[in-house]
């Protein structure tokens, strides 16, 4: 089965979801209640100052931040009603845009009926997205757990390992993403995020990203091999072809299970359903969250084989439960999101989009050679990486002032990430790239050549 373009029948759920797709802001500024906009901006402010993270609340204001108060398709508007195009999307959330109609449409219709679960009973919408993901999922990945975040499904794919296989160590990538909750921090790559926090999980062994070579011998005994087909926070690296494949070999080999982190790349990001499609690869456990819900309500899921989920928990079905995850809201949302990404062929803007803005930034990149040193991405995964993260300070608030958000990625802050939603269209990229230029432009007449000393990129 090819996933590139949906190897299954999306169209089947689709039909539930159709509404007229007519929407558009008639009113984008909305000051929730403040008098003016100015208003809104010191209230925000002064709120995140004194409570919710001073120290956050003062880099965001130094860099330009303005206050977000409405936001529809590839767009966000500011308390003043400037509208900016949103590269940044939401670190990957934004998929389908923002408040798409459809899916927005079918979580007011579930928030009449019920909009979370009694526990006690079936939940219809829950089966129905368990089933769609199955269709979906390469191979036999069939039964779903559901959670609501991309690091609760993590921490429930690695119990998942433990528990099915009776080891505990497990193998990991230098400078990976997995989340920040113990577990999945455990797994992640950035020691600055970790220290403060250890002793976090024992027994776990980091490899060098893209090295199919050290996997036999890593895998020895190991529960499970987590790993991203792209990583995403580490910089936008992506391996060689085949590493994935080699991966799943090795993990055969030593009965290991492959845990393949989908959260960001999944469902359409790479301009292929999934990143593990790149090498036609058939994970144990595939973890979502981010774009599966459409950007409207949080979710995240791991979707695995019968034969891992009754290793582990066949006969104890609670010991691994949430208290929201896969509520009807979010699974309203995310069968009109799987249903949109379906019938506006995103999979193939993604990948259409992407090559688009890949060559885009590659061209900035050779005409400010000592600003920019590569180019690289899959798909709307882009990165741009620096040669000083000095640069990026100057070009992250220069785009901003362009009208297009961007952010950095979390463990290279060298690196600036372009992840637009995959409903993107050409002329919105064409503007992108303007402001990125612009912004690449400003921060090398301003800074001029700042030296740095080692390439992210293993
Ligand atoms: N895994 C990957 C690959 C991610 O990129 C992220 C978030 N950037 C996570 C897990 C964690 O997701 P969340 O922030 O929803 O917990």
């Amino acid at each position: 089965m090819t996933h590139e373009s949906g190897g299954f029948d999306l169209g089947r759920w689709s039909a539930a979801f159709a509404v007229e797709d007519s929407s558009q802001p008639t009113t984008p500024l909305d000051l929730y209640g403040a008098h003016d906009a100015r208003a809104l901006y010191d209230e925000t402010y002064e709120n995140y100052k004194s409570f919710v993270n001073p120290p956050l609340a003062r880099v965001m204001k130094l860099s330009g931040s303005p206050v977000e108060v409405r936001a529809l398709g590839s767009t966000i508007w500011d308390h003043n009603g400037k509208a900016y195009l949103d590269f940044a999307g939401g670190y990957g959330v934004f998929t389908l845009g923002h408040s798409h109609p459809r899916v927005v449409a079918a979580v007011r219709e579930q928030l009449e009926r019920m909009s979370l679960s009694g526990k006690t009973m079936f939940s219809p919408l829950l089966g129905r997205l368990a089933r769609a993901l199955a269709d979906l999922a390469p191979g036999d990945c069939s039964i779903s757990f559901f959670a609501n975040s991309g690091t609760e499904a993590v921490e429930g794919a690695l119990k998942l390992a433990r528990a099915a296989t009776g080891r505990t160590k497990f193998v990991a990538t230098t400078n990976a993403y997995h989340g920040k909750t113990v577990g999945a921090l455990a797994v992640s790559g950035r020691d600055a995020y970790k220290t403060p926090f250890g002793p976090l999980l024992g027994d776990i062994v980091h490899v060098p990203y893209g090295d199919a070579a050290v996997l036999p011998d890593a895998l020895r005994d190991a529960a499970a091999f987590i790993v991203e087909p792209v990583q995403g926070e580490g910089g936008i690296i992506v391996p060689p072809l085949g590493y994935l494949r080699a991966a799943r070999a090795a993990c055969d080999a030593s009965g290991a299970i492959l845990i393949v982190d989908e959260v960001q790349t999944g469902l359409g990001r790479c301009g292929m359903l999934f990143g593990c499609d790149r090498d036609g690869v058939v994970p144990d456990v595939l973890v979502l969250a981010k774009g599966l819900s459409g950007g409207v309500v949080p979710i995240g899921a791991f979707v695995t084989r019968p034969s891992v989920w009754n290793a582990a928990y066949a006969k104890q079905p609670l010991v691994h439960t949430s208290t929201f995850g896969g509520n009807p809201l979010a699974c309203a949302a995310a069968l009109a999101a799987l249903a949109v990404l379906h019938d506006e062929d995103l999979v193939a803007n993604a990948r259409a989009r992407g090559e688009q803005l890949l060559a885009g930034v590659r061209a900035i990149a050779a005409d400010y050679p000592s600003v920019v040193r590569e180019a690289r991405g899959l798909g709307l995964l882009v990165g741009m990486e620096l040669q000083s993260e000095g640069y990026a300070g100057t070009i992250v608030p220069e785009m901003l002032r362009g009208g297009v958000t961007a952010a950095w990625t979390l463990n290279a802050q060298r690196v600036i990430r372009l992840e637009p939603p995959l409903v993107v269209t050409a002329e919105e990229i064409e503007r992108g790239l303007a402001a990125v230029r612009g912004a690449v432009a400003t921060a090398f007449a301003k800074l001029g050549v700042l030296v740095e000393t080692s390439s992210t990129h293993t």
